[in-house]
């Protein structure tokens, strides 16, 4: 567990960063959030993967929500920094949490304008957030969130009671993730990953508007393509699931995984497959520093 959480602009122990019982955001879900991970490097240094990236779709989560955060980014990078300093984490998983905070006056869905938006960061060692294995998964009855209901690609917390039912729906199952589908029924991304298709070769991911914006996904898109893949954004129908080579998801907590069945059918050999193993190597190999092409994605920790 973390020893100090950093809270608007102040490092607190853990037992401290504390916050009202009437703020706005844990009554309407109005807060934007990040999962950002670090990674020791053999050096003994720690490196925080795409953390610019992440703070930036922090801001640009919290715009739809009307929320100005009272921070720059670069401020915010430093509370990110600063966190993981003080907890002396090297490989770790980081969350920084904006809200809307105690209203001055009235409990009401719009914000009061003088309503404040906290900050918080909170880091800690995370390994593994799914099992190393080919994945069991079933296609969720839930639905993503839909597009015109919520700006989805954002990151808002709201948005993961979506994520939770579905989670729910496997809980105590062989199930170790799900896949949810968009509002017209092709495969949009699971609960907290976007996914991948592999057939003959090709990589096929569902484009961007009915999923989040992925930063992982960036990354292996650009990634496998300097690979030598061609990588295709499309619609994917969930049957086309069923005849794929490969089938992997991506995220910042989940790294790279292999999907082994989906609703019970094997997929390819039903263990990781090769271009999976290879992204899997090659994405792992930048988060560890052993990638100069891609160091510009690290920020070290000093
Ligand atoms: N989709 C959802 C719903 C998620 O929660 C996440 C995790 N942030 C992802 C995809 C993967 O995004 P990223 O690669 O930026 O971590």
């Amino acid at each position: 567990m973390a020893q100090f959480i950093w809270q608007n602009g102040t490092m607190k122990p853990f037992a401290e960063a504390t916050t009202h019982v009437m703020s706005h955001g844990l009554h309407y879900g109005t807060g934007v959030f990040e999962g950002i991970r670090a990674y020791e490097l053999a050096n003994g240094e720690s490196a925080i993967v795409a953390l610019k990236e992440h703070v930036q779709r922090m801001f640009d989560s919290a715009i739809p929500l009307a929320m100005k955060i009272p921070y720059t980014l670069d401020e915010v990078c430093q509370a990110i920094i600063d966190t993981v300093k003080a907890n002396n984490l090297k490989s770790c998983y980081i969350r920084p949490l904006a809200y809307y905070g105690l209203p001055p006056t009235k409990v009401r869905v719009r914000p009061d304008p003088k309503t404040p938006v906290e900050l918080i960061v909170y880091a800690y060692e995370m390994g593994d957030y799914l099992p190393d294995v080919a994945l069991d998964v079933l296609i969720s009855k839930y639905i993503r969130v839909h597009p015109e209901s919520t700006a989805v690609g954002a990151k808002i917390c709201g948005h993961y009671v979506n994520s939770l039912q579905a989670l729910i729906e496997i809980a105590g199952t062989k199930y170790n993730e799900l896949i949810m589908l968009d509002h017209e029924g092709f495969v949009a991304e699971g609960s907290s990953d976007n996914i991948f298709v592999v057939k003959d070769g090709v990589i096929y991911t569902p484009e961007l508007g009915t999923i989040l914006t992925g930063i992982t996904r960036k990354i292996v898109i650009g990634l496998a393509s300097d690979l030598g893949y061609k990588v295709v954004e499309s619609k994917i129908k969930p049957e086309e699931l069923f005849t794929a080579d490969e089938v992997f998801f991506t995220g910042t907590a989940v790294e790279v995984r292999a999907a082994g069945t989906i609703n019970d059918q094997t997929i390819g050999t039903g263990s990781e497959g090769p271009i999976t193993k290879h992204i899997k190597t090659e994405y792992l190999k930048i988060c560890s520093g052993q990638n100069s092409k891609y160091s510009n994605y690290l920020t070290i920790v000093k």
